[in-house]
């Protein structure tokens, strides 16, 4: 990851958007568009939905409630850009990807403080890892593609085959809260390099930098209808592009019910699907581990985002000969983490998601209690005063004394609580780590090179960590196995995801 290029915290107002409109409170409040075959318009119902900012609890921008007449304009727009976009040369097509990239890096700030607002997180967080990200996905793939080729395979003196790769025609990117812009360009920047149009949908509950992000396109020169952003929820909007019959292809992350469910009405349409679900990843921490960087980074990998990244941490497994120690040390670590304002540039902790969101990860709290767990540091709700007092803040929490089988350690919280369980061998670790219905990533803290291969070899998740963690190459496969999804995306992945291979064979 690399830093935002602004230097100073010195944050420009967010660029001009949309219209203003005003509240009952009689405060301007912004009103979010769709982005259809290049204009920015409201949802055909005429309806809106309400954004909050989670560390007020205050509305401060509406969001269109589209639906499947918005959907329809949206892959009427596509099918009309589709050609002429597909068959660009992929160097041109590079170019405005590149250029969007740019627009990103030098809106950082911008960029940054919306998602901070929309999503509760610390501003610096969305200033070195998301923003910077999106930039670099949108760089990644706009450069993959003029690097990309495809097989062939020769028979002897009777033919040669050769394969084309097409792009798949309109794909539908559908991308939840905790990573907004993050994960939203991690689709669709490979959608379009591919050559197809794009129907998007951020999640309703930080829908805020897709839609600056739509600005960044019309600036860029991305021509009307390669990519559409669909505002709105789930069930409606969401369902709409899902069960769309010219949509090709859902590339989808978010929760495992909502994945099993699009997998059920795309499946019988004999759609492509890429689903990036939950996780309840392992961290398994040896005798021999690097104490103190293993301690540091377990307090990052469990906490950051407020534990609100699918690649955090939620089950800590440490060996019984440092257990007593790394235990001490790591609760008086997280014990001294202080929520504060996420537009802070000090604030390290911000709030969590949605007033929802913290209900759920408190009512785990209970649960954990019930269960028999020792609440070991947090595990309460933290109230601020002034501006913060509608907030949604939860102290950092970890717990002791559960097994495998308690849900506490088998369910997803998804908010800043982790559970520590003790053991002695190595086979015991495996088990306990293999313990879960979820298989997304797993981390290795160990100086034995050995085992650490070893064990790295048995984890049943898509990704494993040794000795680090969210250590990312954009090139490397991403994604998780058991409950945790299905396909990979990241690097050639991607490519290969978003269009269709057809052999030619031609004969001698
Ligand atoms: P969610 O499943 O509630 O929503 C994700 C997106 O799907 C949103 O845009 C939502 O509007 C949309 N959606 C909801 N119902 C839909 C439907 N019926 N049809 C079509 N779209 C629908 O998830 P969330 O709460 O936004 O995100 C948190 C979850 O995402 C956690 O479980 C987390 O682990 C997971 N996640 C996974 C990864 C990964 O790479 N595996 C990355 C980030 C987050």
């Amino acid at each position: 990851m690399h830093s935002c290029p602004c230097a100073k915290w010195n944050f420009a107002l967010l660029p001009p958007t949309g219209p203003k409109f005003r509240a009952l409170t009689g405060k301007a409040v912004e009103k979010i568009l769709n982005y259809i075959g290049g204009a920015l318009v409201p949802a055909a119902s005429g309806q809106w939905l309400d954004n909050v900012n989670p560390a007020t609890g205050n509305v401060y921008s509406l969001i269109p409630d589209s639906d499947q007449r918005d959907v329809q304009q949206a892959v009427e727009a596509a099918e009309g850009a589709f050609l002429a976009w597909s068959t660009l040369p992929a160097a041109e097509r590079s170019a405005i990807l590149v250029r969007i990239a740019d627009l990103i890096r030098d809106r950082c700030q911008a960029l940054a403080r919306a998602e901070s607002i929309d999503n509760g997180k610390p501003v610096s967080l969305a200033a070195e890892v998301d923003i910077p990200r999106a930039e670099s996905n949108m760089r990644f793939f706009g450069t993959s593609i003029v690097h990309w080729s495809s097989e062939s395979h020769a028979m002897e003196d009777r033919a040669l085959n050769y394969t084309l790769r097409k792009p798949l025609g309109i794909v539908g990117c559908i991308s939840p809260w905790n990573l907004p812009l993050y994960l939203f360009t991690w689709k669709i920047a490979p959608a379009l390099a591919a050559g197809n149009c794009v129907i998007a949908k951020p999640s309703e509950i930080t829908p805020m930098t897709a839609y600056l992000f739509s600005g960044l396109c019309r600036e860029a020169g991305l021509p009307p209808g390669v990519l559409n952003v669909i505002h709105g929820r789930g069930g409606t909007a969401g369902e709409a592009i899902v069960g769309h019959t010219r949509i090709k292809a859902i590339s989808f992350t978010g929760g495992t019910q909502t994945g099993r469910h699009i997998a059920s009405v795309a499946a019988p349409k004999f759609k492509k699907l890429s689903l990036e679900l939950g996780g309840k990843n392992p961290a398994l921490i040896f005798d021999d581990c690097d104490f103190e960087a293993t301690l540091a980074n377990t307090v990052r990998s469990s906490f950051s985002n407020k534990g609100q990244i699918c690649l955090c941490g939620s089950r800590i497994l440490v060996q019984k000969g440092i257990a007593e120690r790394f235990t001490e040390a790591f609760v008086e670590k997280v014990g001294r983490m202080k929520t504060g304002d996420p537009l802070d540039p000090q604030t390290k902790s911000g709030a969590v998601v949605s007033e929802a969101h913290m209900n759920k990860v408190l009512s785990y709290i209970a649960l954990a209690k019930q269960e028999g767990g020792k609440v070991l540091c947090g595990g309460y709700q933290v109230h601020h005063e002034g501006a913060l007092a509608g907030g949604y803040f939860i102290q950092p929490t970890v717990i002791s004394g559960l097994g495998p089988d308690c849900r506490t350690n088998r369910e997803e919280i998804f908010g800043p609580v982790v559970t520590i369980q003790v053991f002695e061998t190595e086979e015991e670790a495996i088990q306990l780590a293999n313990a879960s219905e979820y298989g997304l990533a797993s981390t290795v803290w160990t100086r034995d090179l050995s085992r650490a291969h070893r064990v790295a070899a048995r984890m049943e998740s898509g990704i494993v960590w040794v000795n680090c963690w969210l250590l990312r190459d954009l090139r490397t496969p991403f994604g998780g196995v058991k409950n945790s999804g299905v396909g990979r995306e990241g690097g050639w992945e991607a490519l290969r995801f978003f269009t269709e291979p057809q052999n030619v064979c031609v004969a001698f």
